[in-house]
């Protein structure tokens, strides 16, 4: 008898336990038993003989229609059994290599199931010395019937171990298997209706029917899903008991005289998750939470509006930027926000006031000795920055609240290098994100963060109107397209061209090698902007912005393009890549050219096309793509320039993505932690998981009576990079 722990060469034997140890990674029974089918074929059922891919190997049901037998040239040897198999439809060639013998059991009408790897022989599919198996084997009539309706477990294979090799292995580990015990409390498998586990494990590889494949895949998906959202409870709990210093802020303080001397009214959301913070802070637990919300959400005020809080309460707050350009704008625009509430120990300042420290790696000596001192005494309640406010030498006086802009760029380990300076105890902590998460993602993959929303924009929807140009099909739209560049620079406004790579040389964004050999060349942004101002934007200050220019020499072109047209040594056009995605706010840029739109991601675009018309004014953004407009690619454009709403896209991102990419980081230890979970189709299987994840952590949070279940949160912490404990 076996465990799922036992190594398979004594259960399977060497020579299958060899190749599926080199080629699939599977070395023990529970590896071999979590390998599971990609789907089921039955013998009686024709499969649709369209969807083959070469190169991969499958596994078919389908008909003889004929069968020939080529003599090889020397007489008997090296002869071939070549047969031609249907759907009913479509077609597939058998070819046997001295197996004339097989002529015997292809007879015309008899159904089979073929395996092996798909070829493609002179533009034809087939099948080289394929295994067989007949669905009319098996003796007696009712035999023949149960044969032949039996659910065949397709597995990921190999051409070193293909499905029935696996299927075979799997048999005769299941045939061995000690009956398992279940890591699920009888609760929970009895409320939720699960299949028991040695069933449902059972019942995956070898299914009645497809109906039992659907139960046994659910409870094998929940399990995932548990223990993931076991980690993540447990973390969350975790930080639950740490303490924090509370910081209810005061009646008449920073925070109060900033609100009665703004000169909007908050919008109900910003309302709504500003209290959630003010009581989460007011906690004698730290915060720990996500605010997501569309670029010009009014995220940024809402944090300012914290960090009011904490100083008001004593503290000082910390807002993490993720590039120089950013922590500049952030620290200007803070201090505009604040006015004479920034401006401690001056002339005019408020009662109140408190002062601002701007800390980037930039900064001269002594700039930064001056920022740091601010720092240290705590005179400045208020420290904007980048990565260097994460350094060793960076004294608070008395850290309260930790706000991180743009989350995605920062990491776990990074975001912990402040919150754990004083052990045991820590700062609040507030992330922001303008890239809409999706309700199941954000329980999944930031399941430790609570999670807020600001869904409307206080300025009103965004005037972005997007168009999709096709750049091969409609050249005269492109030579209009530079036309129409020229002449909003005329009118004093500014551009930015975007293009998916810096050089010719280099390869694009998310562009594959072989891709890159058989699609039509993308724009770079170098030889775009030789051909601009060479031709169609001659008389106009053009400037190239990318990744490989020195970090002063980006800042000063940025610098030069944010001042506005108007200005002496400003400039109008930016031709650029990527680099400009986050942040910078250009006012009077108000038309985009995104150049090869397609080769870029759905939020990607988005947040690009962000970047203009930021003073509200009316902004255009044209999606420039060689893609046929007939295919998905250009389908895909126009339905993002058809919406400017976040979450839609949000949704349409995820419907495009695979699986993996959305959980990437979760996806990146060795071999997949979540195998059957789908975090686009197990909406409710997340959120039950979730349930029943907090419930066990808040009666039990050491799992001390759940062993099994402990362990394979155990293994999942191990396996995976982004669960790695912060
Ligand atoms: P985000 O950080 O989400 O991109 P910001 O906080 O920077 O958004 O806000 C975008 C712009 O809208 C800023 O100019 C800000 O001053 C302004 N703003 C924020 N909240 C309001 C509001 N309630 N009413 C009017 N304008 C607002
Ligand atoms: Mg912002």
């Amino acid at each position: 008898m076996a465990g799922l722990a036992d190594g398979l060469r004594d259960v399977v034997g060497g020579r299958t336990a060899k190749p599926l140890a080199e080629h699939l990674q599977v070395e023990t029974v529970g590896d071999l038993l979590q390998h599971y089918p990609r789907r089921y074929e039955s013998r009686g059922e024709l499969t649709d003989l369209a969807d083959l891919v070469p190169g991969e190997q499958a596994t078919i049901v389908a008909e003889v229609k004929s069968c020939r037998t080529v003599p090889g040239r020397g007489g008997r040897r090296g002869g071939r059994v070549e047969a031609t198999v249907t759907d009913g439809r479509e077609t597939l060639t058998l070819t046997f290599f001295n197996q004339v013998w097989r002529a015997r059991d292809l007879r015309p009408g008899r159904r089979g199931l073929f395996s092996g790897k798909v070829g493609d022989y002179r533009g034809r599919l087939q099948l080289v010395n394929p295994g067989c198996h007949f669905a009319d084997d098996a003796d007696d009539r009712e035999a023949a019937e149960i044969f032949a309706k039996e659910l065949i477990p397709v597995y990921p294979a190999t051409s070193a171990v293909d499905s029935p090799r696996i299927a075979k292995a799997v048999k005769v580990a299941l045939q061995m298997l000690d009956p398992l015990p279940d890591p699920l409390p009888a609760e929970i498998v009895g409320n939720r209706t699960l299949l028991p586990f040695d069933a449902a494990l059972r019942a995956i590889h070898s299914p009645e029917d497809l109906a039992e494949v659907g139960r046994a895949r659910r409870r094998l998906a929940y399990d995932e899903a548990l223990v993931l959202q076991v980690i993540l409870a447990q973390r969350r709990h975790e930080t639950a008991v740490l303490s924090a210093i509370p910081r209810p802020g005061t009646a008449d303080g920073l925070l109060g005289e900033f609100d009665a001397d703004l000169p909007f009214q908050l919008t109900d959301g910003q309302l709504e998750v500003g209290k959630r913070i003010a009581e989460d802070m007011a906690d004698g637990h730290p915060m720990h939470r996500l605010l997501q919300g569309d670029v010009g959400s009014g995220k940024t005020l809402v944090a300012l509006r914290a960090m009011l809080q904490v100083v008001d309460s004593g503290g000082q707050a910390v807002l993490l930027a993720p590039t120089e350009v950013l922590a500049q704008q952030h620290y200007s625009n803070v201090r505009e926000l604040l006015g004479p509430l920034a401006e401690s120990g001056l002339l005019g300042g408020s009662a109140h006031a408190t002062r601002v420290a701007l800390l980037t790696g930039s900064m001269t000596a002594a700039q930064r000795r001056g920022a740091l001192l601010e720092i240290a005494s705590g005179e400045a309640g208020i420290v904007v920055g980048t990565h260097a406010l994460l350094q060793d030498q960076v004294q608070y006086a008395d850290l309260g609240l930790i706000v991180v802009d743009e989350q995605h760029r920062f990491g776990v380990e990074q975001r912990s290098l402040l919150l754990d300076r004083v052990p045991g105890q820590r700062p609040h902590l507030l992330v922001m994100t303008a890239t809409p998460i999706p309700r199941t993602v954000a329980m999944t993959v930031f399941g430790d963060l609570d999670v807020s929303t600001l869904r409307e924009r206080p300025t009103g929807a965004s005037q972005v109107v997007s168009h999709v140009v096709a750049e091969l099909t409609q050249p005269r739209h492109m030579d209009r397209t530079w036309q129409r560049v020229s002449e909003e620079v005329a009118a004093g406004r500014q551009v930015f061209v975007v293009c998916p790579r810096i050089s010719e040389g280099d390869s694009a964004e998310g562009e594959l090698l072989e891709e890159a050999a058989e699609a039509p060349a993308t724009h770079a942004v170098l030889s775009l902007v030789d051909e601009l101002v060479a031709g169609p934007l001659a008389e106009v200050r053009v400037a190239a912005m990318h990744g490989r220019l020195p970090a002063e020499e980006k800042d000063r072109l940025m610098a030069r393009f944010a001042v506005g047209p108007t200005a002496e040594d400003g400039l109008d056009v930016m031709v650029s890549t990527t680099v400009i995605e986050v942040g910078v706010d250009v006012p009077a840029a108000a038309m985009m050219v995104i150049m090869d739109a397609d080769r870029f991601g759905v939020s990607q675009l988005h947040q690009l096309r962000g970047r203009v018309g930021r003073a509200g004014q009316q902004a255009l953004c044209l999606l420039v793509t060689k893609a046929d407009p007939e295919s998905p690619a250009f389908e895909r454009l126009q339905r993002i320039a058809g919406t400017n709403d976040g979450f839609e896209l949000a949704q349409l991102d995820l419907e495009q993505r695979r699986e993996g990419d959305v959980l990437g980081a979760v996806q990146s230890g060795r071999r997949s932690s979540l195998r059957l979970l789908s975090v686009l189709r197990d909406v409710d299987l997340i959120q039950d998981a979730r349930e029943d994840a907090a419930h066990i952590v808040a009666t039990d949070p050491e799992l001390a009576e759940y062993p099994l279940l402990a362990a394979a949160a155990d293994e999942l912490q191990q396996s995976s990079d982004y669960l790695e404990k912060a």
